[in-house]
């Protein structure tokens, strides 16, 4: 479980924050998890719930999990579109196997040339609200 590590990693830098704006305590963390960042959100939550307690700093502290849209983008003439689950005929794909389908897309400009994801990968402590 990797999340695991993200999180312990994410509160080493919460704490810094913290520490270097003389808070007491963080209200709210805005984390933005990418579709294709390959954390699993559900993971992300349960640890950053168990890792909190153990931090005076952390204990009360609201966690709110953003998932932005990853678009696609044509190498050669830049040709770019949202990947959105609902432009999808097939029964809900988990976010890998979407990757998978939209992966060997082609632009609808250049024929032959493959779309390439852009974004959809991040990890990013967004906002932290302390007092
Ligand atoms: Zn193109």
């Amino acid at each position: 479980m990797h999340e695991l590590s993200l999180v312990q990693g994410m509160m080493g830098q919460l704490m810094d924050l913290a520490a270097r704006n003389s808070a007491n305590r963080i209200v709210r963390v805005v984390v933005e998890v990418g579709p294709f960042s390959g954390v699993v959100v559900d993971s992300f939550i349960f640890a950053f719930d168990a890792l909190k307690s153990e931090h005076r700093i952390t204990k009360n502290s609201v966690l709110e999990i953003e998932t932005p849209v990853p678009v696609m983008e044509c190498p050669e003439c830049g040709f770019s579109c949202e990947i959105k689950h609902h432009e999808q005929d097939e029964q809900e794909l988990s976010p890998f196997s979407a990757l998978g389908f939209w992966g060997a897309r082609t632009c609808p400009h250049c024929k032959d040339v493959t779309m390439i994801t852009k974004g959809g990968d991040e990890l990013l402590l967004k906002q932290v609200e302390m007092e």
